[in-house]
Parts: C-alpha cells; sequence; structure tokens
C-alpha cells in the first residue's frame, strides 16, 4: 500500500477566511504590528516556520517559546470560532469522492503546515476525520521545514500499518509550490491541485508529477495518485 499525504488548506477545504483571521489575530497578539499579513506568506509554510520567520533575531529557545505561546494563542480563538468554523467551512468539491477511491490504492494522513490541534479541529468541523488517519499525519508543531514532515509521517505511518513506506510508495498532495517541493525533496510523487491560491499553470511550473484543476474527476484524481 502507498502513503497519501494529504495538504488540508486550499487542498481538501476551506475554512471561508476564518482560520486566516484566528491566525491574524494570534500574530498580532504574539508577533505584533510587523506580522506579514499576505494571504500568500503563509501559504505552504508551517505555523512553525511562520512563527521562526517573524522573529529572525530570536534564538532557537526562545522562539519554541513563542511558538507555544502562538499555539496556545491561534488554538483558543479557533475554538471560540467552532460554530463558525462549522457554519461556513467547505469541503472542496470531489475530495469526499476521492478519500473513498483512493482507500483502495493507499493509506491516508494530513502532511500540513497547520500545528495538529488546528488540523484536527479544521478536519472535524467539516467531518473529514473519519477519511483521514491524523495519528499517521505529520504537522506544523512537529518541524518548522515542511519536508523534513515527510519522513515524520512516514515512520508515524510505518509504526501503525507494520509497513515501511520508501519514496517511491508516498504520494504528496498539495495546493502549493512548497507542497510540490516537499514531495520532491524527498523523492515522493507529487500531486499538485489548484483549488488554493495558485493557479494551475503556476503549480505545473514546479513540475509536480501530476496537476489537476480540482478534485473532482475521480478517474482524473486516481491517475494522477497512482501514476501510470
Ligand atoms: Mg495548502
Amino acid at each position: 500500500m502507498r502513503l497519501i499525504l494529504w495538504d488540508v488548506d486550499g487542498t481538501l477545504l476551506s475554512t471561508d477566511g476564518i482560520a486566516a483571521e484566528a491566525m491574524r489575530e494570534a500574530m498580532r497578539r504574539v508577533v505584533g504590528p510587523a506580522a506579514p499579513m499576505e494571504r500568500t506568506a503563509y501559504a505552504g509554510k508551517t505555523d512553525w516556520q511562520i512563527i521562526r520567520e517573524s522573529f529572525p533575531t530570536l534564538p532557537p529557545d526562545t522562539i519554541a517559546e513563542r511558538l507555544q505561546e502562538f499555539v496556545e494563542t491561534y488554538l483558543g480563538l479557533l475554538e471560540a470560532r467552532r460554530d463558525a468554523l462549522v457554519a461556513r467551512s467547505r469541503v472542496f468539491p470531489g475530495v469526499v469522492a476521492a478519500l473513498e477511491a483512493l482507500e483502495t490504492v493507499g493509506y491516508q494522513a494530513p502532511l500540513t503546515g497547520n500545528i495538529a490541534a488546528v488540523a484536527q479541529l479544521k478536519l472535524e468541523c467539516v467531518g473529514l476525520t473519519a477519511y483521514l488517519d491524523l495519528a499517521a499525519g505529520a504537522y506544523g508543531d512537529d518541524h518548522y521545514h515542511r519536508p523534513d514532515l515527510v519522513p515524520i509521517a512516514a515512520a508515524r505511518a510505518a509504526a501503525r500499518y507494520g509497513q515501511s513506506f520508501h519514496a517511491n510508495q508516498i504520494v504528496i498532495v498539495g495546493d502549493t509550490p512548497n507542497d510540490i517541493a516537499c514531495g520532491k525533496l524527498n523523492g515522493a510523487r507529487t500531486v499538485a491541485v489548484a483549488t488554493g491560491p495558485y493557479p494551475l499553470e503556476e503549480l505545473l511550473a514546479h513540475h509536480p508529477d501530476a496537476a489537476l484543476p480540482d478534485l473532482t474527476d475521480v478517474a482524473a484524481v486516481m491517475a494522477a495518485v497512482v501514476g501510470t
């Protein structure tokens, strides 16, 4: 079996700006007014990386403290918005059918820059936790460098399923150039999907193994993930 690792935001779901708003508020509280606020400033980055880049001169142990402070603030703000998340978040078209179809060819887990608790909250609010093994995933509080999340997820999946996953058995699905780079650096198969902030042509310029406009064509998703 393969290990299919899914990015969350822009790939599986949108929180209609609710999570971004909570993150900006948490950044304002923890980082201050100098925090970067553009939409693509965070795309494909881990939450830990965002905190590191926000404090370029701080030593690593102080960064870890700030990360913890950020995690608590951000999670608290999101929990307070749970009703809005449930009401306004949406799963992108085709996602559920794709996840169901791919169950026959691989284990599926999140690989996301979101801290684990935030990823879980977002996935719970849209009912996707039934399709993904959260304990086999890797998250933005596991490592600041997204490519380093792949071996973490592979090790967790190996422990859970009793099989090791070599690079050629791992598939990364995501909506940004950072997702593609993360897969390539690990020798994994990369599938880009243009449901986030990057148009298809821009994703294609980063040479993913496959690229899709969205996940609505289950046969196309299957072919993209499995390869030919
Ligand atoms: Mg994304």
